[in-house]
């Protein structure tokens, strides 16, 4: 069984060197379905909370929001860069608080600190899914992800290979057999 849950990025990017309209710096609200596969814990009668799902999710993906994303050889990233210097805001400022937690992937680097996301590849939806499947997938069951913006979506299934032990009075993850939200023990 699966259990779904939806969230709303919203982000400015462009599809550097693109012949069309996208390659004018643009944003939208993207929407990421993320469904996750397992048995259903008894416990609970679920596969995984939901607001679970999202709160993993978004503790990485919160560096999409409010972000601006660019390919790695795009020359408006130095550009912006500079002005974000010039301005003081590279390094942060006091109303840049919805930071996520950094990350370096071989497709993506987050810079919480600028909310600026580089990428290696143009950041389609297609690319957004393979961005998104490299953070998530050691942290999720995820059998399939499902990205839009725009009129643009695509999607991708995957086959979960493992089963995730959870609490049968929570439903979350147990980390070495303890939950850490409700503090079982599995004996
Ligand atoms: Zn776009
Ligand atoms: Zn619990």
């Amino acid at each position: 069984m699966r259990s779904i849950t939806k969230i709303e990025l919203q982000y400015a990017h462009r599809f550097y060197k693109f012949q069309g309209e996208a390659q004018y710096l643009h944003g939208h609200t993207g929407v990421l379905t993320i469904e996750v596969e397992d048995s259903i814990e008894a416990g609970v009668n679920m596969v995984f909370p939901c607001n679970e799902i999202q709160k993993v999710a978004w503790n990485v993906l919160k560096n999409f929001d409010h972000a601006l994303i660019l390919r790695q050889d795009d020359p408006l990233l130095p550009a912006i860069l500079a002005v974000y210097e010039k301005q003081g805001i590279k390094d942060g400022a006091p109303s840049n608080k919805m930071k996520g937690e950094a990350f370096r992937t071989e497709l993506a680097t987050a810079y919480p600190e600028a909310r600026l996301v580089v990428t290696k590849e143009t950041m389609t939806v297609e690319g957004m899914i393979k961005i998104v499947y490299e953070l998530l997938k050691d942290k999720l069951n995820i059998a399939k992800l499902t990205f839009t913006s725009g009129v643009n979506a695509a999607t991708q299934e995957y086959t979960p290979t493992r089963t995730v032990d959870r609490c049968p009075l929570c439903g979350v993850a147990l980390v070495d057999g303890v939950c850490p939200k409700c503090g079982y023990k599995k004996h």
